[in-house]
This record gives structure tokens, C-alpha cells and sequence, in this order.
């Protein structure tokens, strides 16, 4: 969270709830998943049963939990939230689960990272709707079948390869979250300007687009950076001029790389010769915990044709030496 551009500040956290669309049609983009998930919420309104559960995947800010409430929106049911790290012990789980009335939707954040126990305990919940509580411990120990209301479990990752086989076979659908284009982020920017009542015109409006790495959390934090310097060094309008200066402060550049993947651009240039170098080893290099630079910077430095995921480690392009002001070594990859 915290490696997202233009530091998040104090209250950010509300402002993106407000955000935060409501419906299916309100949520720009992602055509494909949209569809998927139309047909599969659709047929089981059809039958008359919850449906499958989701497995959403993508790197963070592409709108996985929007897309999770809209679900329970959708389908008129209520939602419960929680996430992989919170669930460390399977009573944790089980007093979820117990909640759970016919028809919610449970939702889990960061599900890779959910512990064993309570992943072994999910995988009986997801297909038979009924979890064993163990009671005691050791030869004494029992096992109490408990009944859990049919639910749909909706779950979140920025890893699915991270996932375990039998977790990810027991979801009936996974929507890959994808990159939104600039001309998508300037929809998200547009509504968002109209609730914050922000006055932003065409070409402020592209300008962060193109600059949000292909992320509504993105564009919408920095046009709120944006109105803070058009509130107190300009007018309050945000136009291009306006705009271009306010990024320069917050160090997002053309590209709409920050801090952070410049120097792991940097490091893997400047000091491992453009790779190839292990994620772990950059991530010292930068400072940064690998899972932040594997899963919060490289999927768009991926994206971007700057770097490439090798079996041998992380490989710089010829793109990522010239973003960089630098001669490609005469071997880097195209
Ligand atoms: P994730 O769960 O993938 O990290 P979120 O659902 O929390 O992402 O989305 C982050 C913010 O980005 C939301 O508060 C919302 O304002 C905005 N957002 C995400 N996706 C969309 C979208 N498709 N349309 C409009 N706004 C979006």
C-alpha cells in the first residue's frame, strides 16, 4: 500500500470508499471479467442458488474489492469482509463462517497469505457448506461437524500462482484483472472528479491518465494531489500546465513511474549491469520487501516493456536503460 504513488495521506482511506463504484455499471473497464462474472451471477439467479465462487487476481488498485461489493450488490446479499492475514488460526475462519447467512458473500483479501489451517478448514466450507471444529487437543481431541450456510466466497490476490492447487480448484471461476488504458483511468478520473467537485479539464484529465500506471487507485490519488496544488499554488483549476507541475512535486514522471520504480529500474541497471539478478536481491538493493517490488512495481515495469521475468532472474530492456537516460549495453534485451 504504502509503495503507491504520491504517499498516500490521512484520510485517503475514506475519500476511496466514496469513490468507490456501487454498481456493475459504474465500474469502468475490465470488459472481459465484467462478462464473465455477468454470466456467471446471471445463471445462478436463473437456478435460484448462490453462485460459484470468484477467485479475483490482479495486481493492487485494479478494483478487486469493488468489484467483490458490487457482487453482493448485484446479487442483493450482504457482505463480509476480512482477509488472508487476519485468518491465522481456524477458529478465526470458523467464527466467519458461523456468521454467514444464506446467500452472503464472504469476501477474503490477500487470500494467498491465509494460513494452513484455516485454508484446510476453507476447503470443506467451499464445497460442502460445513466446517470440523476440533476441540481439545491431543488423543482427547474431537472433531465437531458444524453446518455453514451456502455462501459464495469471493476471493482477492495479487498472486494466484501464489494460491495452492486445491485452493484454486475450488473457486468455479477466476477473473484475471487487467491494466486499464488511459482512455478507461480518464472515465475513473472523470467520475471522481465530478463527486470530489474538482474542476480538471480535458487535457489535465488525460495527462494523469496516461500517468497512473494503468490503475484507477493510482488516478485517483493523484488527482487529489493534483487539486491540492491547483487549491493552494494555482486557481483550483487543473489544467495541463497546472497538472504536469503538481506531478513533478509527487515525482511521478512521464511514464508514471514513482520513486520507488525508478530505483528498482536503477538498481537492476546501475548495479547488476541490467540483470539478470534474483527479485529478492534487487528488493535488499532498493530496500523494499520483495513481495512489494514482486507484486506492487514489477507487474507494470512488466507491462511497460521495461523489465523481463527470466527463469535466471529480472532482466532490464533496452526501454528501461533509455527511460533511464542511459546507453543500452549492446546485448540488453529489446
Ligand atoms: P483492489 O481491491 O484491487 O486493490 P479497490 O477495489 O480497492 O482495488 O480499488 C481501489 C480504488 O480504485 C477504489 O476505491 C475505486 O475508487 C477505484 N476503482 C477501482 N476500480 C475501479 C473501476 N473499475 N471504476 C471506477 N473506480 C475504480
Amino acid at each position: 500500500e504504502a509503495a503507491l504513488s504520491a504517499f498516500p495521506q490521512a484520510g485517503d482511506r475514506e475519500v476511496e470508499t466514496a469513490l468507490r463504484p456501487k454498481k456493475l455499471g459504474d465500474f469502468v473497464g475490465q470488459p472481459r471479467v465484467r462478462e464473465q462474472l455477468e454470466l456467471v451471477l446471471e445463471s445462478a439467479r436463473k437456478r435460484g442458488v448462490p453462485p460459484d465462487h470468484v477467485l479475483l487476481s490482479g495486481p493492487p488498485g485494479l478494483g478487486k474489492t469493488s468489484l467483490a461489493m458490487i457482487v453482493a450488490a448485484e446479487l442483493g446479499a450482504a457482505i463480509r469482509i476480512t482477509s488472508g492475514p487476519a485468518l491465522e488460526r481456524a477458529g478465526d475462519l470458523a467464527a466467519m463462517l458461523s456468521n454467514l447467512a444464506e446467500g452472503d458473500v464472504l469476501f477474503i483479501d490477500e487470500i494467498h497469505r491465509i494460513a494452513r489451517p484455516a485454508e484446510e478448514m476453507l476447503y470443506l466450507a467451499m464445497e460442502d457448506f460445513r466446517v470440523d471444529v476440533v476441540v481439545g487437543k491431543g488423543p482427547g481431541a474431537t472433531s465437531i461437524p458444524l453446518e455453514v450456510a451456502p455462501f459464495t466466497l469471493v476471493g482477492a490476490t495479487t498472486r494466484s500462482g501464489a494460491l495452492t492447487g486445491p485452493l484454486r480448484d475450488r473457486f468455479g471461476f477466476t477473473g484475471q484483472m487487467e491494466f486499464y488504458t488511459p482512455g478507461e483511468l480518464g472515465h475513473v478520473i472523470e467520475r471522481s472528479a465530478a463527486l470530489l467537485d474538482i474542476t480538471i479539464d480535458d487535457a489535465g484529465r488525460a495527462e494523469i491518465a496516461h500517468r497512473s500506471r494503468g490503475t484507477p487507485r493510482i488516478a485517483n490519488r493523484l488527482l487529489r494531489r493534483v487539486r491540492d496544488y491547483a487549491e493552494v499554488r494555482a486557481d483550483g483549476q487543473a489544467t495541463l500546465p497546472v497538472v504536469r507541475a503538481a506531478l513533478e512535486v509527487y515525482d511521478v514522471d512521464e511514464l508514471g513511474l514513482d520513486r520507488l520504480d525508478r530505483e528498482v529500474l536503477g538498481a537492476l541497471v546501475r548495479s547488476f549491469g541490467g540483470g539478470p539478478v534474483g527479485v529478492s536481491t534487487l528488493a535488499v538493493a532498493v530496500g523494499e520487501e520483495p513481495t512489494t517490488v514482486e507484486e506492487v512495481c514489477e507487474p507494470y515495469l512488466v507491462r511497460a516493456g521495461m523489465l523481463a521475468r527470466t527463469p535466471r532472474g529480472r532482466i532490464a530492456t533496452a526501454a528501461a536503460w533509455e527511460h533511464l537516460g542511459l546507453a543500452p549495453p549492446s546485448d540488453a534485451a529489446g
